[in-house]
C-alpha cells in the first residue's frame, strides 16, 4: 500500500496471558488450532494432516526431503521463541526490535511483515520450511506436500495483509533464497515467434528494491513494481499489483512475459502467451498462491522517462464546511489538472479536517509540476482565515534514474529512507520512512473500493465530494490511491491491464479508495505486546462505516485483491469480476485436487476456512 499510509491506534493492550498464539503458536498449539479455525465442519470429505495425527510424516520421511533439497529443510522457530521466559529479557527486547526492520523480517522463515487482523488471522510459523534454491528444491517441496496430504504454504516477500503465506501446521516453500536478477537486452518468450524486448528476469523470492536497483539505477530502465521496497515480486505480480507511476505503465502484471512454474503435479512449466497460455493469464492478477508455485519471472522493462517527482502539502480547514468545500476544490483540480498519466500515488483525507497530498509524478521536471499546482494553490491562498498549509508544500523532481538509488537518496534526502541497520546488510537496503508504521502492523480493518472515472464528471463531483467526507465523519481518514487505477491511462496500459485476471473495474476506475486502521505490532502472549481487541473491533466497525458512505457513490466498484477486506463476501465478483470463471477453468486444469488454497483464493470456496479440509459435495 505504501508509501506512507500508517495510523496507529497506540493503545496497549490488557489482553490477559492466556491468548499465547500467534508468532508463539510453536510454542502453544493447542490455542493457535483454535485461532485458526482448526475445528472440522461436520461434512469433511478430505483432511490434510497435522502433526498431531498419525499420518503426519516420520523423521526418516523429513530426512529424506532434506536430503533431497540439499539439507535446505528447516524446522521453523518463532521469531519470538526469545520471549518465551518473558519480555524483559535482553533476547526478547532486541527481538521485538529487530521485528521493526522490514529486511530482518523478509529473513525469517516464521514471520511475516503484518503480524495479523483482528478476528481474521495471526502470523504463525509453519513447522518445516524449504529454504528453496533452485527449482528442483521447489519440486522436492510440491511433491512431499502431495504425497503426505500436507498443507503448503508458498512465501516470498511476505507482505500478504490477508495471511496467505503463513499458516500453523503446514510446510513451507521459502523463496527467499531465489533472487537471481538477470537483464535481457532482448527477450523472447520460449515458443513464441515475436522480436525481442528488453526484459528482466528474477527468481521468485526477489523483493522490489534489488530489482529497482538492477533496472533502473543500474541499468537506467524502468520496471513496474511495487511501491514499497521489501515487497515480493512474485506476490505483487500475482496480485495484479500497482506501481507508483502505473497512471502510466499501467499494472505491473501487464508486462508479465514468462513464468517458470511448478504445478501441483509437480511438473516444471513455462507459461508465457504462446506456451499454457491460460495458466499465464492467471498469474497475471489471478492471486498468489493458488495455481503453482513461480520460481522465476520475466518481465518487460521501458524507457526511463527524464523525471520523477513528488508534491507534498497538508491543508487544514477552519470548519467543516470549509473542509467540505476543499474536498470539492481538490477534486475539482484533480479531474481538470492532474487526471492524467503523469500523476499518482495519493491523497487521504482525515476526520479533523486536513487534506494531506503525498503525490508522485513521472515525466515533469520540477517547474512544469509547480505550474500544474498553480491554481490550486491560488484557491487556497485567496482563503486565508479558512485554509492553512501547515507547512510549506514541496515540489520536486530528480532524474528518474535516482528514484531508487539509495546512495543518492541517503546523500540528499537522508530523512526520507531507513536503512537496514544489521551489520553486513547491503548498503542498499532501504525502506521508505514513511512506511515504517506498517512494518509488523496489527490491522484492525482494511477496507477497498475502486471508484469510477464517471465520479469525475461534473455533475457527480458533489456527489463524491459528500461521499468523501461523509466517510470522514465515521472514520480518522479516507485515502484515495490514483495509481491503483487506469481511468485515465494511456490506452497501450489499459489493453495490456485488459488481458489480465484483474477485475475490469479497474480500466474505468480513477482511483482506488482506502479506509485503515491499524495498531502496533501484536505479539500475542508477549506481555505488554498483545493486540488490543477490544479497540480493534471498534475501529473496525468505524471503517465498515466509513466504506458504506463510499459504498453509495459506488455500489458495485470492485476491489483490489491484495489490499482489500479479509472479510469481503463477494470476494470472486470483488477481486476478478466476470473472469473468476476463466479463472476456475486454470486452477481445475492446473490444481484439481485443491493442493494450493489461500484464503479467498481461486477455489477456496471448496475448503474450510482453514485450508486443511475440502467441504462435501466439492
Ligand atoms: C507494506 C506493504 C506495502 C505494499 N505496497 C504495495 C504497492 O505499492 N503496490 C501493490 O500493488 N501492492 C502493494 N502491497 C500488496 C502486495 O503487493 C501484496 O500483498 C503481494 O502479494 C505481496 O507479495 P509478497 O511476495 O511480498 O508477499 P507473500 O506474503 O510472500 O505472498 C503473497 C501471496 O503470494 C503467494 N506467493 C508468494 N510467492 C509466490 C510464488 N513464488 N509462487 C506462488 N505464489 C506465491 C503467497 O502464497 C501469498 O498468497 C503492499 C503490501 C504491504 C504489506
Amino acid at each position: 500500500m505504501c508509501p506512507g499510509y500508517t495510523r496507529h491506534i497506540g493503545r496497549r493492550s490488557l489482553l490477559a496471558r492466556t491468548a499465547a498464539i500467534g508468532l508463539l503458536a510453536g510454542l502453544s498449539p493447542v490455542l493457535a488450532a483454535v485461532v485458526h479455525g482448526a475445528s472440522e465442519p461436520k461434512n469433511a470429505v478430505f483432511r490434510r494432516v497435522r502433526p498431531t495425527d498419525p499420518q503426519w510424516p516420520d523423521e526418516a520421511s523429513w530426512d529424506r526431503l532434506n536430503r533431497d533439497v540439499g539439507g535446505h529443510l528447516t524446522k521453523v522457530r518463532s521469531p519470538l521463541a526469545a520471549c518465551a521466559d518473558g519480555p524483559d529479557s535482553a533476547s526478547c527486547r532486541d527481538a521485538l526490535k529487530d521485528l521493526r526492520n522490514p529486511y530482518f523480517i523478509g529473513d525469517q522463515a516464521g514471520a511475516t511483515q503484518t503480524s495479523g487482523w483482528v478476528d481474521a488471522w495471526m502470523s504463525a510459523p509453519s513447522v518445516y520450511a524449504v529454504a528453496a534454491r533452485t527449482t528442483a528444491d521447489v519440486v522436492a517441496a510440491v511433491n512431499f506436500a502431495r504425497e503426505n496430504r500436507l498443507r503448503l504454504v508458498v512465501k516470498g516477500g511476505g507482505h500478504s495483509y490477508q495471511g496467505t503465506s503463513n499458516a500453523a501446521d503446514s510446510l513451507l516453500v521459502w523463496t527467499r533464497a531465489m533472487n537471481d536478477i538477470v537483464l535481457h537486452d532482448a527477450f523472447v518468450p520460449q515458443g513464441c515467434a515475436v522480436p525481442g524486448e528488453p526484459a528482466v528476469s528474477v527468481g521468485a523470492g526477489a523483493i522490489w528494491m534489488h530489482v529497482y536497483d538492477a533496472v533502473t539505477t543500474k541499468g537506467g530502465r524502468y520496471v513496474v513494481g511495487g511501491g514499497c521496497t521489501t515487497v515480493g515480486v512474485a506476490g505483487l505480480i500475482q496480485s495484479g499489483g500497482f506501481g507508483s507511476f502505473s497512471k502510466q505503465y499501467g499494472t505491473a502484471a501487464s508486462w508479465l512475459l514468462e513464468a517458470e512454474v511448478v504445478t501441483a503435479d509437480g511438473t516444471v512449466r513455462i507459461a508465457n502467451a504462446c506456451t499454457n497460455p491460460e495458466l499465464f493469464w492467471g498469474l497475471k492478477g489471478g492471486g498468489g498462491g493458488s495455481l503453482g508455485v513461480i520460481t522465476r519471472l520475466t518481465l518487460k522493462t521501458h524507457a526511463l522517462p527524464e523525471w520523477f517527482g513528488s508534491t507534498y502539502a497538508t491543508i487544514e480547514a477552519a470548519s467543516d464546511d470549509a473542509f467540505r468545500r476543499l474536498i470539492g476544490a481538490f477534486v475539482d483540480f484533480y479531474a481538470e489538472h492532474l487526471f492524467n498519466p503523469h500523476w499518482g500515488e495519493s491523497i487521504t483525507i482525515h476526520r479533523n479536517n486536513v487534506l494531506a497530498i503525498t503525490l508522485v509524478s513521472q515525466g515533469l521536471d520540477q517547474q512544469q509540476s509547480a505550474s500544474v499546482w498553480q491554481s490550486f494553490r491560488a484557491w487556497i491562498a485567496a482563503s486565508p482565515l479558512e485554509y492553512r498549509l501547515t507547512a510549506a508544500p514541496l515540489i520536486g523532481s530528480i532524474p528518474a534514474r535516482h528514484w531508487w538509488d539509495a546512495e543518492f537518496l541517503k546523500r540528499y534526502v537522508p530523512r526520507s529512507v531507513v536503512s537496514d541497520p544489521r551489520p553486513g546488510a547491503l548498503p542498499g537496503d532501504m525502506w521508505w520512512s514513511g512506511d515504517a508504521g506498517q512494518v509488523g502492523w496489527f490491522l484492525h480493518g482494511f477496507e477497498s473500493t475502486w471508484l469510477p472515472a464517471s465520479l469525475l464528471e461534473k455533475d457527480q463531483r458533489g456527489r463524491l465530494t459528500d461521499a468523501l467526507f461523509s466517510a470522514t465523519r465515521q472514520w480518522w481518514g479516507v485515502q484515495l490511491q490514483f495509481n491503483k487505477a487506469l481511468g485515465g491511462a494511456p490506452d497501450a496500459a489499459v489493453a495490456a491491464a485488459r488481458d489480465t485476471a484483474t477485475n475490469p473495474a479497474v480500466l474505468t476506475a480513477f482511483a482506488l479508495a482506502l479506509v485503515v486502521g491499524d495498531g502496533p505490532p501484536a505479539y500475542p502472549g508477549v506481555p505488554g505486546h498483545e493486540p488490543d481487541l477490544d479497540a480493534a473491533r471498534l475501529n473496525a466497525r468505524a471503517i465498515a462505516r466509513a466504506m458504506q458512505e463510499l459504498r453509495k457513490v459506488a455500489p458495485d466498484p470492485g476491489s483490489y485483491v491484495s489490499e482489500s477486506n479479509y472479510f469481503e463476501t463477494d470476494w470472486q465478483r470483488s477481486y476478478w469480476g466476470t473472469n473468476y470463471p476463466r479463472l476456475q477453468a486454470v486452477k481445475a486444469k492446473y490444481d484439481p485436487d485443491g493442493l494450493f488454497f489461500v484464503h479467498h483464493g481461486v477455489g477456496s470456496e471448496d475448503w474450510s476456512t482453514d485450508g486443511f479440509t475440502r467441504l462435501a459435495g466439492r
